[in-house]
Parts: C-alpha cells; structure tokens; sequence
C-alpha cells in the first residue's frame, strides 16, 4: 500500500478518524456537512486522486472496495440509498482522495439542488 499523503485530509482521517466501518484497506465515516438523514463516505487507504485513476487500484481490491460500499450501508441500516462520486471539481469535487458518499434516509432535497446549483451542475 503506498503511504499517505501528509497535505491529504482523508488520507489522515483513514487513519484516525472516527470510523463507523472498517475492513482491510477501506474505512466509513459520517460526513461533516450532511445532505440526506445517513451520510456517510467511504475513504480507500490508498491514496488517489479521483475515480479517473481507478486503474491504480488492483482488481481485487477495486472489487473488494465495492463490496465494503455495501457492507458499510447495511451496517447503516440502509436498505434504499444512493452512492456518488464526484470526479473533478467541475463535477463537485472538493477533496482530492477518491471517496463514495452513501446518501440514505430522508434526503435533504433543498440542500442537495442548492449544493448543485452552487456547483454549477443544475
Ligand atoms: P466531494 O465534494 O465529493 O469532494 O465530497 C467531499 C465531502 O467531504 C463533502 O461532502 C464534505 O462535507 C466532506 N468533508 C469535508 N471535510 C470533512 C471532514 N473533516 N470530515 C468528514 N467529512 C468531511
Ligand atoms: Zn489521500
């Protein structure tokens, strides 16, 4: 696993934030800002960029990555949720480390079109 980047936030939160899930290389936490009921962010260990530099990943740990997107949402107690990511700052992207935000309960709908529409993506 490379090392972490020190200039990185989620690179310091996969290794001491408050994680509600866990497993080998991927961790949840609750995101600070949240726009639905369960908001919650899966951070890889391994540091990259975007979604764009999956190819970084090896295949069983991309698909590993996927299947703890899902354990994390049950864990939850999530049936009915969505999952985003946002590649590129033209697409919302705020923070540099590939994350999956799990968005489920009652969704903040007001919340989420004016975060789009500040964004520009409305
Ligand atoms: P994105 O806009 O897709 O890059 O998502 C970044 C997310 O990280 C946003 O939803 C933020 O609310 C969230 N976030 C930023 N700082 C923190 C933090 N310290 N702890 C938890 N979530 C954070
Ligand atoms: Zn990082």
């Amino acid at each position: 696993m490379p090392s972490p980047r020190e200039d990185c936030l989620f690179c310091r939160l996969v290794a001491d934030g408050d994680h509600v899930a866990a497993a080998d290389g991927f961790v949840a936490i609750r995101d600070i800002n949240p726009l639905a009921e369960t908001h919650l962010l899966v951070l890889p260990e391994r540091h990259v960029d975007t979604f764009r530099d999956i190819d970084a990943f090896p295949d069983e740990e991309a698909g590993r990555m996927l299947r703890f997107v899902s354990e994390a949402a049950e864990q939850a107690g999530l049936e009915n949720y969505r999952v985003l990511v946002n590649v590129g700052a033209g697409a919302g992207q705020t923070v540099l480390h590939l994350h999956w935000h799990i968005l489920g309960g009652r969704p903040d709908a007001g919340r989420i079109a004016s975060a789009l529409a500040a964004e520009g993506a409305a």
